[in-house]
């Protein structure tokens, strides 16, 4: 039966805050009631288990914040799959923005989104930050299926299938804000799909909405070298990341998705503006438009989290995979094995992503925020033996650790999986709608 909300106590876990001091406990405690964290520390001090509503024993895993993706697409896990080992222009142009054109519905969104979400799950994400078409689906789904997300209408200046203009995207928009303002699951984004593919009236239009309501701007930025020349509106030579400063977009709660082609006088503006980025290492590498200079941004002072962009170019939702690559990759291109750390690796998919995303309830486990957890098993051929010097539970996690070895994942202070069993969705059923849709002769 889900736990709907009641008082959860986490007992004998290898408890990981990912505070600003990166508190720890090797052996530790959280205790929750309702959608709130109400305390985290060692065993020592841990409440009596006689006044919580579920006791979960976790030794021999480690307890930190849900991770959090902050970039994708989640209904695209039906086009999973559909093409590949592609580049970025020819697989949107000539298969994606096709397939999405044929087969868009609200229906699909709806039913899309809760194969993300089931994977999500089973891999220890607990909130999301999505950009797609019929976000009104999107956003139910995420909703029904106990998750957090940010969820926003893909504006774009040519029709869509749910929108023929992008005055009909901005309209979506705004009931999307009206309908989910205060939502305990779903904070509605404002989304613009690109610079390239967005005036600059609908850029700053778009924009004015979000600073209007408070919420995120959330749009592609600067993911393929050759996105600086086909934005016309850019003026002599200028980058993307200029041209949207200059227009007034850039910040403070603008989240540039995968900032691959950033320079540093680009870094300096987004961090003089406050504008995030988001690291999608798996996609960047697929669709072969480069690698994030990650450490550069952070050292800039850009909030950067991790995501993994849609299923369809990555190909899965796997946040543990990003957080890998998210700590190797520096480490080949700038031949410092230093470069990012593991700790700063688990940062990003965790307090790095509430960061980017500006929302200062999660990401974090403290007395006070949210109650969005993943509990992960250590006790796995490849996370065994343990040392136990400080750096080495986050070692375990960025280089060592599966999505399959996540226990369970809290979202709001609800269990959504307990021992791998997923409580808010039927995970057969859901598998079952996704073979069913392509066998209905959608392939
Ligand atoms: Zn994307």
């Amino acid at each position: 039966m889900a736990n709907q909300n009641g008082k959860l106590l986490l007992t004998n876990a290898y408890v990981l805050s990912m505070d600003g001091a990166l508190r720890q406990y090797a052996s530790g405690y959280v205790a929750t009631e309702g959608a709130l964290i109400t305390s985290v520390g060692p065993m020592s001090e841990c409440p009596p288990a006689s006044g919580f509503t579920e006791v979960l024993d976790c030794r021999d895993c480690a307890v930190l914040p849900g991770l959090i993706n902050a970039h994708t697409h989640l209904p695209m896990t039906y086009f999973r799959g559909l093409a590949d080992d592609l580049p970025l222009m020819s697989w949107l142009n000539d298969h994606i923005w096709p397939a999405e054109g044929e087969h868009l519905s609200p229906d699909f969104c709806y039913h899309a989104t809760r194969l993300a979400c089931l994977e999500s799950i089973k891999s220890g994400v607990s909130c999301v930050n999505d950009m797609y078409l019929f976000a009104a689906s999107v956003a139910s789904a995420v909703a029904d299926s106990g998750m957090r997300g940010f969820i926003g209408e893909g504006v774009i200046q040519f029709p869509t299938p749910s929108a023929p203009s992008w005055q009909d995207g901005l309209q979506l928009t705004r009931e999307l804000i009206t309908e989910y303002r205060g939502h305990p699951l779903v904070e509605p984004s404002v989304t613009c799909h690109a610079p390239y593919t967005c005036t600059p009236e609908i850029l700053t239009t778009l924009h004015g909405l979000s600073r209007e309501h408070g919420l995120l701007f959330h749009i592609h930025l600067s993911e393929t070298r050759a996105e600086q020349g086909i934005t016309e509106w850019l003026q002599n030579g200028e980058s993307p990341a200029a041209g949207l400063a200059r227009i007034g977009v850039l910040g403070p709660r603008t989240l540039g998705a995968h900032c691959v082609w950033v320079e540093q006088p680009d870094m300096a503006l987004m961090a003089t503006h406050g504008c995030a980025a988001c690291h999608c290492p798996t996609s960047n590498l697929k669709l072969a438009s480069g690698v994030a200079p990650t450490v550069a941004m952070l050292e800039a002072g850009v909030n950067v989290g991790l995501g993994t962009d849609g299923a369809a170019s990555n190909n899965n939702l796997d946040m543990w995979e990003e957080l890998h690559l998210a700590s190797l990759l520096p480490k080949g291109i700038l031949l410092d094995a230093e470069a990012l750390p593991a700790q700063q690796a688990v940062r990003l998919a965790t307090s790095g992503g509430a960061a980017a995303l500006g929302d200062k309830r999660i990401g974090v486990l403290e007395g006070g925020r949210l109650a969005d957890i993943c509990v992960i098993n250590l006790a796995t051929p490849h996370t065994t033996p343990r040392y136990t010097h400080e750096s080495a539970i986050y070692s375990y996690l960025a280089y060592s650790s599966q999505a399959a070895d996540v226990k369970h994942t809290i979202v709001n202070g609800r269990l959504l999986m307990r021992d791998r069993e997923v409580l808010s969705l039927n995970e057969a059923a859901v598998l079952r709608e996704a073979t069913d849709w392509l066998a209905g002769g959608a392939g």
